[in-house]
């Protein structure tokens, strides 16, 4: 088999996804030997991967915080200065935010385990999930958030490699 992209050359290894041949030059071009199609793929859902994330994170913080502007409206019976608004805002921002982290880090550690468990053992299972991950979010979220923003640039290095 000769080598997808050099017809002439005689491939040393093929895609790992595909089976394309590759030649030497072609197969050390990203770390593991991949053609170029089917590493952009793989690229492109990681990229979909975190910008899905990105958003269900936007929309957890949005949805608690329009909660809280909600549930506080009828009760408040202290003013409070626009800057002290802004301030609690922001943290429950953060809090509904840091729950997606926080679920995804422990969804991410425990392994694949299928619990047969009556429907109030998982209504339990997920409570217990719920109120962890909104405590290790408060870490978790600058965490995972400087670790995908370095990925993303590093996968436009890769998507760059001519
Ligand atoms: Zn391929
Ligand atoms: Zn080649």
């Amino acid at each position: 088999m000769n080598c997808f992209y050099h017809p002439t050359i005689t491939s040393v290894a093929s895609c790992v996804d595909c089976g394309k041949g590759l030649c030497q030059d072609c197969a050390n071009r990203y770390n593991t030997p991949i053609c170029i199609t089917c590493n952009h793929r793989r690229i492109k859902s990681e990229k979909q991967s975190i910008l899905k994330e990105l958003i269900i994170t936007l929309i957890a913080g949005g949805v608690l915080t329009i909660f809280y502007m909600f549930s506080t409206q009828e009760t408040s019976d202290v003013e409070y200065s626009t800057l002290q608004n802004i301030f609690t805002f922001i943290i429950v921002f953060y809090s509904g935010a840091s729950i997606v982290a926080g679920w995804k880090t422990l969804t991410a550690i425990t392994p694949n385990i299928f619990l047969f468990l009556p429907i109030i053992g998982w209504i339990l299972f997920f409570m217990i999930k719920l109120f962890i991950a909104s405590l290790i979010g408060w870490f978790m979220l600058p965490i995972r958030w400087i670790r995908k923003t370095l990925r993303w640039k590093e996968l436009n290095k890769i998507e760059a490699i001519p």
